[in-house]
């Protein structure tokens, strides 16, 4: 008798579930780039006790048409690639179609949405996986997903869920780290009814890391803007002489994602290198562009890290600019370069 049979659908869900859905904050993360990538310019986020009872993401962006709600809760489902060209030439933050199902399979979630300002919606309930409710319903153009009860039907997960303040602690992060990334894009965050974050979306850097860190934060930065053949550098850096006592402060962004990246770490530390007292760091958002084949995002489930085709130039390039900055040296005149 054969012993290798193919695994159903919804256990092949629960298991990518594993992989994306580490936490409360990997919902709010998937979802949040979801509403990115349907062009939204007003993105609210609520949860409740750290995400675990509830996470409510609403939207005004493109919504879902009403054919397609429940082939979005498919396995490998997505309008955003169509074929293996698109892998390396990737401009949206999801591709994967891998999140809707994989938070679908241990929540209970629905799905409300809008795809035209006629007022005619959609509504989906799906619990466990299994869709429960798919009708017409009221509602504006744009998505609200709420998710509730993340986990309950995985109690081994569950049991791994840190204080409902870690797990907070994690949303925000996240949710700072995407706004800054996005200052076009309007973002507010409650929990438990309190607001923890309000963006206004006008497009400037400087108002979001006031309201993420405060204005004698925002008083602190220093442009920063480069350009070489592959790649383009552009953000604010903090002044030397303005420091934290954390490192975590550093946001590094490619395509429209905020990355973790040791190699830019390494590289951002030593242009502060000397500059700095010890066991204080500085405050950065970092924005790489470059074409989309040099950078593969297709390394991490959650996509956190990417590996840079020429990692060694950009990091030495990165290095070089920032310290040009710290040093003041833009503001010096060149001898010989005055007209
Ligand atoms: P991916 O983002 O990788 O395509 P997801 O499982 O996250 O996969 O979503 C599946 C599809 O559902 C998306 O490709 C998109 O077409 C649609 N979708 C999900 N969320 C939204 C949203 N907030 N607004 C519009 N469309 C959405
Ligand atoms: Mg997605």
């Amino acid at each position: 008798m054969a012993k290798i049979h193919v695994l159903d659908e919804h256990i092949a869900n629960q298991i990518a579930a594993g992989e994306v859905v580490e936490r409360p904050a990997s919902v709010v993360k998937e979802l949040v780039e979801n509403a990115i990538d349907a062009g939204s310019t007003r993105i609210e986020v609520a949860v409740e006790e750290g995400g675990l009872q509830s996470i409510r993401v609403k939207d005004n962006g493109s919504g879902i048409e009403a054919e397609d709600c429940e082939t979005a809760f498919y396995r490998h489902a997505t309008s955003k690639i169509a074929n293996g060209r698109d892998l390396f030439q990737i401009t949206s933050l999801g591709f994967r179609g891998e999140a809707l199902p994989s938070i679908a399979a241990v929540a209970k979630v629905s799905l409300l949405t809008a795809s035209s300002d006629d007022g005619k919606g959609r509504l989906l309930e799906i619990e466990g996986g299994k869709l429960t409710v798919n009708e017409d319903a009221a509602h504006s153009r744009g998505t609200e997903m709420n998710v509730r009860e993340l986990f309950y039907n995985t109690p081994a997960r569950l049991k791994y869920m840190k204080s409902i303040q870690t797990e907070l602690g994690h949303i925000s992060d996240a949710m700072y780290r995407t706004a800054l990334a996005h200052p076009g894009i309007s973002f507010t965050l409650h929990h438990n009814g309190n607001q923890l974050l309000h963006t206004l979306g006008n497009g400037d850097l400087l108002q979001v890391i006031a309201a993420v860190y405060g204005t004698l934060a925002a008083k602190a930065m220093l442009p920063v803007l480069a350009e070489d053949p592959d790649y383009r550098i552009s953000g604010l850096v903090s002044r030397p002489e303005w420091t934290r006592s954390n490192r975590n402060a550093v946001t590094t962004i490619v395509g429209g994602r905020y990355i973790r990246s040791n190699g830019l770490n390494a590289a951002i530390m030593r242009a502060y290198h000397t500059l700095l007292p010890i066991n204080r760091y500085p405050l950065l958002v970092l924005k790489l562009d470059m074409h989309p084949s040099l950078v593969d995002v297709n390394v991490h489930p959650a996509k956190l890290e990417v590996r840079f085709s020429k990692e060694t130039e950009l990091y030495q390039f990165v290095e070089q600019e920032i310290r040009k900055v710290l040093l003041g040296e833009n503001l010096i005149p060149r001898p010989g370069r005055e007209t």
